[in-house]
């Protein structure tokens, strides 16, 4: 189908569509189709998250003793981060924690987005937008002294571009004496919490935006789930921080 139509050979967004139409295509066929989640594991992702939440499974181990065709198995590619990802919506453990550290994605487990060129990018978290000039000036100090290009993002945050692995930890080690933390751009969680100046700063306003939005990026930070979301606060009907497009 890819060498065919081309479809999903660029970013992959519609890999679910295809997969779904050529599934359907192969049973109208009269085949047999496998939906399990790799060779390892002869289940789907859906029925191998009930299992491991039923069962209370807390382990990579214990779900492949419970639920992989070879109980010893070490798994793949596949199964790992997809077992990671399912612990972590279950019971949100520490992504440092030695037992669940190594079956994380890789940008997981750096605290930092891999780019094209296999550099990496860093993003503080700025809850709802609001950053003290100290803060500022913090980053521009990480981002001149390691040579990273930055970008303002959608989110209301900077994201630093191009830092090399084995400068990662002296980053971060700098930006958390600075008072920040990471902002888990890359993380199947809260991302960021958007906001206008609301009541604060602008004459239209009727609610205090940003006093909300920090407060609920504040609350819902690190908790981890099956998917990435982010949100909103707008002071009026006005919707300058867009809430109404978030997920
Ligand atoms: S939504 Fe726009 S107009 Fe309304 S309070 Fe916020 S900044 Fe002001």
């Amino acid at each position: 189908v890819k060498s065919c139509t081309k479809a999903g050979t660029g970013c992959g967004g519609c890999m679910p569509l295809v997969q779904s139409i050529f599934n359907k295509t192969m049973l109208e066929m009269g085949q047999e189709v496998s939906n399990h989640l790799c060779s390892h594991i002869p289940y789907s992702r859906a029925d191998l998250y009930n299992i491991v939440a039923i069962k209370q499974l807390k382990t990579f181990e214990e779900v492949m003793k419970a639920c992989a065709k070879n109980p010893e198995s070490l798994g793949c590619e596949l199964c790992k981060p997809a077992i990671g990802s399912i612990l972590s919506s279950l019971y949100n453990p520490h992504l440092m924690d030695k037992p669940v550290h190594e079956l994380q994605d890789t940008n997981d487990r750096f605290l930092a987005n891999i780019q094209r060129n296999g550099t990496f990018s860093v993003v503080p978290r700025v809850s709802g937008g609001e950053i003290t000039p100290e803060k500022l000036i913090t980053i521009g100090q990480v981002a001149k002294k390691y040579n990273l290009y930055c970008k303002i993002t959608g989110g209301q945050r900077i994201d630093m571009f191009g830092a090399k692995k084995q400068d990662l930890l002296a980053i971060w080690t700098e930006l958390v004496e600075g008072g920040m933390e990471s902002g888990h751009a890359y993380a199947k969680s809260l991302r960021t919490v958007k906001s206008c100046v609301g009541t604060t700063w602008c004459r239209f306003g009727v609610g205090d935006s940003v006093g909300m939005a920090v407060r609920l990026e504040e609350r819902y930070k690190s908790i981890r789930g099956p998917h990435k979301f982010k949100g909103g606060v707008s002071g009026c009907v006005r919707e300058c921080a867009e809430a109404q497009s978030k997920e």
